[in-house]
């Protein structure tokens, strides 16, 4: 099986970071975990290194380095949720590069997150932990609620889903980063409709292209401003059924 490419000089140019050795490693050995894991359960379409390395691995970073810097005091013990994980993405290679940090990797089918446990065990990642069940439900638990610094949410809904599954999740002054590949004017409008019901305001949204396919990316990034009320999320289903 083919070898994940290192892309040492863009990690540099693109995020002003490089990983270490360790790390380079820990991508390797997660690129072919689930390419292996790929043969059992559809995990994902994207399985050529370079393809892998850009969609899932850079992707992921990229969207937590707002103006190409990591977010500050990321490594410094807070607390991410990846909302809609699947294989992992974007909280795996998160967890990954900040060990400091503690990632929730939370998704609602039970076979994913059994493949992503097996990961974490692989790679003794040990500040990672999975999470079953639905946003809808999650964000309504105390435990979950308000609980996080950061949620990061990619591919899971438009874009007035993807903010009422992540923002009741986010503590005041935190952040919500909903990654997207194309994004309109429209879609501006009904954000905007969307998070002033949860207590959330636009900070940044950021277009970018990827290294090696140049292809069109966007990240909002979303700050939580005010307590989310207790009426959101609603029930399981109604956000993608009746967005706000
Ligand atoms: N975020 C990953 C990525 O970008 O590669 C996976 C995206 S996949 C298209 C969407 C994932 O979201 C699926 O694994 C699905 O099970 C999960 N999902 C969809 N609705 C959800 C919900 N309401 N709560 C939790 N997970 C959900």
């Amino acid at each position: 099986m083919a070898n994940l490419p290192k892309m040492a000089e863009i990690w540099q140019k693109t995020l002003n970071w490089q990983p270490t050795n360790l790390q380079e490693n820990q991508f390797e050995q997660l690129y072919q975990l689930i390419i292996g894991g790929n043969r059992q359960i559809n995990l994902t379409r994207i399985t050529e290194p370079e393809e892998f390395w850009e969609k899932h691995l850079w992707d992921s970073l990229r969207g937590i380095a707002p103006k190409q810097i990591f977010i500050p005091g990321i490594d410094r013990g807070k607390r991410i949720i990846d909302i809609g994980t699947g294989a992992g993405f974007p909280g795996l290679p998160i967890a990954l590069i900040f060990p400091n940090s503690q990632v929730t990797l939370l998704d609602s089918t039970g076979k994913k997150i059994n493949f992503i446990e097996t990961v974490l065990s692989a790679l003794a990642l040990n500040n990672a932990k999975t999470l079953l069940g639905r946003a809808e439900e999650i964000g309504q638990q105390y435990e979950h609620r308000q609980n996080y610094d950061v949620a990061v949410i990619r591919a899971v809904g438009n874009v007035s889903v993807c903010a009422e599954y992540s923002l009741p999740l986010v503590r005041k002054g935190g952040l919500a980063i909903i990654y997207r590949g194309s994004w309109s004017e429209a879609e501006n409008e009904s954000l905007e409709t969307a998070i002033e019901q949860l207590g959330g305001v636009v900070e940044l949204i950021e277009e970018f292209s990827t290294p090696l396919s140049n292809s069109m990316r966007h990240c909002l990034y979303l700050r939580k401003v005010t307590n989310t009320p207790i009426s959101f999320p609603r029930g399981v289903g109604i956000p993608s059924q009746k967005p706000i």
